[in-house]
């Protein structure tokens, strides 16, 4: 918020409607209608926290532009595919993804703490879809224990950390036991977008035997904030390792004083900087296109300014399914 204005009380609940964002007033009654055009098709979710952190009064506010629906969502772009990570050819059955011989994807769930309006997952995610059944996630653990060549089970989704503390736990536990896993990964929004469920409850039922690497998805420096920044703590402490994934999106982190301020405001809070993503050409995301030539520029104009931890690595999805490609830039 903008220094002298006062803090806007926090909402009670999380918005779900044009008429919540309307009601939150953070959304004008004149774009109700296309957001309700839009809700039609994909989830929305602003948290309490989130919506504490929009400035209303900044028409480009790059908080708003992650998490607030736009009309031009509607809008598919002939490149644009609703798979760009191409999941479906490699998933052996519900909940696994496996792309790379040594490790693989687990979905518990396709719920998420907000709904980005980039995510390359936009059309599978959402609060009523995709959380496995007891059978489904009984025969997704069977698969992980019957596929030695498998040493990394990655948590994905939706957000793994919106399971209870004791499903998260059980299905942890359950891979860890497994002698060819031999680290673990959580991807997750909820440390920034929800950080009051990363309890401590949650927090204990990530410590274990086996290294467990947490990657925050964070765009923006304004995201880590004093509650962030404590869930994140919790999670450092119960032995987690942090790591930060972030989309270069026009219009939020497309400025090397944007990008230099997000990787710091990682490293303060424990985060090291470790993918910087070029956008996935989900339907209806043209508007957050940056350019890879900008993006190396944008990368390159960061060398000397931020130490090597600050540094993470550019990639692209190469189309199809081929997996993540370094872009650069190239050193010297
Ligand atoms: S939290 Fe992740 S999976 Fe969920 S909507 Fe955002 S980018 Fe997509």
């Amino acid at each position: 918020m903008p220094d002298g204005t006062p803090p806007r009380p926090p909402l009670a609940r999380t918005l779900r409607s044009a008429e919540d964002l309307h009601a939150a007033g953070l959304l004008p009654e004149a774009a109700m209608a296309g957001v309700t055009a839009v809700s039609t098709r994909y989830s929305i979710a602003v948290t309490p926290g989130v919506a504490a952190l929009i400035d209303p009064a900044d028409p480009a506010d790059p908080i708003a532009r992650q998490y607030l629906p736009h009309p031009d969502e509607l809008v598919t772009a002939p490149h644009e595919q609703a798979d760009p990570t191409a999941d479906a050819p490699f998933t052996p059955l519900p909940g696994v993804v496996h792309r790379y011989p040594d490790r693989a994807l687990l979905k518990p769930l396709l719920a998420c703490p907000v709904y980005c309006r980039f995510c390359f997952r936009r059309e599978a995610v959402g609060p009523d879809g995709g959380l496995l059944t007891e059978a489904q996630l009984e025969a997704a653990l069977d698969w992980f224990a019957r596929t030695p060549a498998v040493r990394e089970a990655i948590l994905t989704g939706g957000d793994p950390l919106m399971l209870s503390a004791r499903r998260l736990g059980t299905i942890l536990q359950r891979l860890a036991a497994l002698p060819h896993i031999e680290l673990l990964r959580i991807h997750s929004r909820v440390p920034v977008a929800a950080p009051g469920l990363v309890t401590p409850a949650l927090a204990a039922a990530l410590e274990l035997e086996k290294p467990l690497y947490l990657c925050v998805h964070a765009n923006h420096a304004r995201e880590f904030t004093p509650s962030a920044r404590a869930a994140l703590g919790r999670l450092h402490r119960a032995g987690v390792v942090l790591l930060g994934q972030s989309v270069l999106l026009r219009g939020v982190n497309d400025s090397a004083e944007a990008l230099e301020a997000l990787f710091r405001a990682m490293l303060r809070a424990r985060v090291k900087p470790y993918y910087l993503h070029q956008l996935d050409p989900a339907p209806g995301t043209a508007r957050f296109h940056v350019p890879v030539e900008e993006g190396l520029a944008l990368l390159r104009a960061l060398r000397g300014r931020v130490s090597g931890l600050a540094w993470p690595t550019y990639v692209q999805e190469t189309p199809g399914g081929g997996g993540k490609v370094p872009l650069g830039p190239a050193l010297g």
